[in-house]
């Protein structure tokens, strides 16, 4: 069985007075307040949606119709709601893994976004069972990225653009919000159609308010940004900020489109093919270019050099993404006819 869920902490974030300390995710006095503005958002709503839970059984108001997904902690299955027929996506929470404060916050997450046409809508109802806490959203009903990304491959160039597209616009909206999503990677984000023009960001779960004090649970991977395997640069953690996201936005362009990680984890002294990329960063040269970025476009490396800048503040924005659409990301024969058909439609 896996362990409890960490819980998300009370409206705690803080700001580093040092402004040396950039490179170890110091807030500004503005960061400061948006995070904090968000966590006690978030505190209101979550009061407000404990008093309106529904307290049933799961089957006695939904039919279950076929499963969707499973996490680490929860299980996605699609139901008709018994009376009316609508289609649905409900998320299982089972008690013994998850506390009612981390189902809460996960749910108002979900609802404070609004309406984003690259973030799974979110319906006001929350249920709490005798085992379990669910809530509804939308289902998305052709399965999450993992299934298109060939291995070795990735996506069409017009598919990881459009991807690319919609995932940073989903982040921004996030960000405008004051929350980092902290938790891209393929396995959260839905694929709504078979020719990959539709994407959906789902999963609230490890989101939280810009500021709040953190640090890395467990083994890093390849999504997990410098700044957070770092040693913390206050006791209590790293206070996060949205360049988590861009980091990961980074890892998650690569592998749409070459088919695999550019390292395991981003650690110079453990792992080689880091190292490799620091080093070509740091001369420029194309002798130094590492194997597994060999099939890049230079459009490619100019906007990953950016959202992979190991220090958070010089890192791009996920929004950097928007001035590379239309431009060819691979190297690779056939790219060039293919990208005249699908320019242009990268975004919304
Ligand atoms: P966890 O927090 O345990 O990672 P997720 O919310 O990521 O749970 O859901 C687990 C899986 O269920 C996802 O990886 C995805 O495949 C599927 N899933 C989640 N939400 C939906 C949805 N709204 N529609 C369709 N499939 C979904
Ligand atoms: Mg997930």
């Amino acid at each position: 069985m896996p362990g409890k869920q960490p819980e998300p902490g009370p409206a705690k974030v803080v700001a580093s007075e040092d402004s040396a300390e950039e490179s170890l995710g110091g807030l500004t006095p503005q960061e400061l307040q948006q995070g904090q503005a968000a966590a006690l958002a978030l505190e209101d709503r979550m009061a407000l949606s404990l008093q309106t839970l529904v307290h049933a059984e799961v089957e006695q108001l939904y039919e279950e119709v076929r499963p969707l997904g499973r996490g680490r902690f929860g299980r996605v299955v699609l139901v008709t709601h018994r009376q009316k027929g609508t289609s649905l996506a409900l998320k299982q929470l089972p008690k013994t893994s998850t506390s009612l404060r981390s189902f809460l916050y996960e749910f108002c997450v979900g609802l404070s976004l609004g309406p984003h046409p690259a973030i799974v809508a979110a319906f006001g109802i929350g249920i709490e069972s005798a085992d379990s806490y669910s809530f509804l959203t939308e289902p998305v009903l052709h399965g999450d990225l993992i299934a298109f990304i060939q291995p070795k491959v990735g996506l069409t160039q017009p598919a990881a653009q459009r991807c690319a597209a919609q995932l940073a616009s989903a982040l921004e909206h996030i960000h405008a919000h004051g929350l980092v999503y902290r938790d891209l990677k393929p396995e959260n984000v839905l694929v709504c159609d078979p020719a990959c023009q539709r994407f959906k960001l789902a999963d609230f779960g490890h989101t939280r308010p810009r500021g709040t004090l953190l640090r890395l649970a467990g083994p890093p991977i390849p999504y997990t940004a410098p700044e957070l395997c770092a040693p913390p640069p206050l006791p209590e953690g790293l206070p996060i900020q949205p360049a988590l996201d861009a980091w990961a936005l980074g890892v998650l362009l690569f592998c749409l489109l070459t088919g695999y990680f550019p390292w395991d984890q981003p650690l110079e002294d453990a792992d080689p093919f880091y190292e490799d990329f620091l080093v070509w960063r740091a001369s420029g040269q194309a002798q130094d270019r590492p194997q597994p970025w060999f099939g890049l476009a230079p459009a490619a490396d100019a906007l990953l050099w950016g959202l992979l800048d190991p220090h958070p503040r010089r890192r791009s924005p996920v929004g950097a993404v928007q001035d590379y659409l239309g431009q060819p990301w691979r190297q690779r024969d056939g790219e060039a006819s293919e990208l005249a058909a699908g320019a242009g439609e990268g975004g919304q």
